[in-house]
């Protein structure tokens, strides 16, 4: 995936970056002020930050997990069963004569 080509052509040989000359506009990280490629970030948010932990990191959570979480549905209780209104009935107070 890196291409490890050296160019040593020109007379000053600067360090080549790792992506493209103009490809791509880099971005400071939010979190830690990193420059970054935005393309490369593993954060859903990816023109804020530079990697998925400094998206949790600063927002104490990822998009991405939010995505995949969803609300524990509440646990339906089973309506009350029909021998219970029939206890109910039979439960009234027994007038004694
Ligand atoms: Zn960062």
């Amino acid at each position: 995936m890196v291409p490890a080509m050296a160019d040593t052509s020109g007379p000053d040989s600067l360090p080549a970056p790792a992506f493209g000359p103009d490809s791509e506009e880099m971005l400071r990280c939010n979190r830690c002020e990193l420059r970054y490629v935005p393309s490369k970030s593993t954060s859903s948010l990816r023109l804020t930050y530079c990697s998925f932990l400094c998206e949790l990191g600063d927002l104490g959570f990822s998009i991405a997990g939010l995505e995949h979480m969803e609300p524990q549905p509440k646990a339906i209780e089973a309506p009350a069963v029909d021998l219970d209104a029939q206890a109910e009935e039979t439960a009234e107070p027994a007038v004694v004569e």
